[in-house]
């Protein structure tokens, strides 16, 4: 099969498309023929070398298609069936086949297309535990959402919107304001021109936010650590701008005795029947057509590093997907 492999951390261009053996599913795994795959900001911290990982490796941890074998034990699915994947422990997804634990991979429902499925599971489930579980979003809350129209962004924004809470979204560029407004952001901040706390602290009255989802990282942890309300959290999800500084326990009392987090999708996803949960509630939000999955960039995998080029570069809108 083809397959996108690294044998070195580095740029974009270390990802190559190569010729691999196609693998072989074990007793408790299925092989999956990948209709499309999920291009996820976390690849890129894996193959700079944010993230290490054992090399020579696969990259890729979100992909949708259909089960072509089953190990022996298998009984949760069988041959045909539409599944997709998120989050496996071995990078892989990006390659036209990949074996997965049959616990680990969800089936589809016949309204879920595979497309969106690979464009959304990975970036939905982590907006149902941040929405849901980690914190449980009230309506009327008012709740700052950084990168709003990125792949999670969006997802998070309207997810947000349909429990009634107020969003305040943060956005690069005019275009992705324009698109976040689509989706129900209540206000936008242009945190590239803006002061995003003072214009928080300008929204809210002055008492800042109850909750801020912080993806970017690095630019952003000042602003966001600002702009919190007293006994305020502080959920830390990601570092597309470069990780965030340490925090002090000092910073904390000082901005108003507050919680901060730094949540990993896997510590939510423990057991399969967390999965199922996850997916099912993603699955329905989509059905129902309170969120609506924007599919901004399509790429061949062999232009993987396209993929990855467009996204560090911030040119890309919604989620991006590898097709084999
Ligand atoms: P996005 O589509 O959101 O892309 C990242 C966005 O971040 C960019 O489009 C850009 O939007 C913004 N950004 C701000 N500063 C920078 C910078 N210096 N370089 C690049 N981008 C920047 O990616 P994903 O939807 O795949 O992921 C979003 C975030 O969520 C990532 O940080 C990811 O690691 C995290 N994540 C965490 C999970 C967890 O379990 N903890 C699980 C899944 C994702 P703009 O132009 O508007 O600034």
């Amino acid at each position: 099969m083809r397959a996108i492999r690294l044998e070195t951390t580095g740029g974009p261009e270390v990802l190559q498309y190569v010729e691999v053996e196609t693998p072989s599913p074990g007793p408790k795994q299925v092989l999956i023929r990948h209709e499309a795959i999920g291009v996820n900001f976390i690849e890129t911290y894996q193959r700079s070398g944010l993230y290490p990982m054992k090399l020579p490796s696969g990259l890729g941890g979100e992909a949708a298609g259909v089960v072509e074998a089953v190990g022996e034990e298998v009984t949760r699915f069988k041959v045909g069936d539409r599944v997709a994947t998120a989050g496996s422990s071995s990078p892989g997804a990006y390659a036209e086949y990949s074996v997965a634990l049959a616990d680990r991979a969800v089936a589809l429902p016949d309204d879920i297309d595979v497309r969106t499925a690979a464009a959304a599971l990975l970036k939905g489930m982590t907006v149902e535990f941040l929405l849901r579980r980690l914190h449980r979003v009230e309506a009327g809350e008012t709740l700052l959402v950084h990168a709003a129209a990125g792949g999670v962004g969006q997802i998070m924004t309207q997810w947000a919107k349909a429990l009634g809470a107020v969003v305040i979204a943060t956005v690069g560029s005019e275009k992705k304001a324009a698109r976040v407004r689509e989706l129900g952001a209540d206000h936008v901040i242009l945190y590239r021109a803006q002061d995003v706390a003072a214009e928080v602290r300008r929204i809210t009255g002055g008492k800042g936010v109850p909750v801020a989802y912080d993806s970017v990282g690095k630019d952003t942890f000042e602003g966001t650590l600002k702009s919190l309300a007293r006994r305020g959290l502080f959920v830390s999800f990601g570092n597309a701008s470069g990780p965030p500084p340490p925090v002090e326990a000092r910073q904390l009392m000082l901005g108003g005795s507050l919680f901060f987090t730094r949540p990993t999708m896997g510590d939510y996803q423990t057991t399969t029947a967390e999965l199922d949960a996850s997916a099912a509630a993603l699955f329905e939000m989509i059905g129902s057509g309170k969120v609506e999955v924007e599919i901004g960039q399509t790429y061949p995998l062999a232009d993987a590093r396209k993929a990855h080029e467009a996204l560090e570069s911030r040119a890309t809108i919604g989620a991006s997907l590898l097709i084999p």
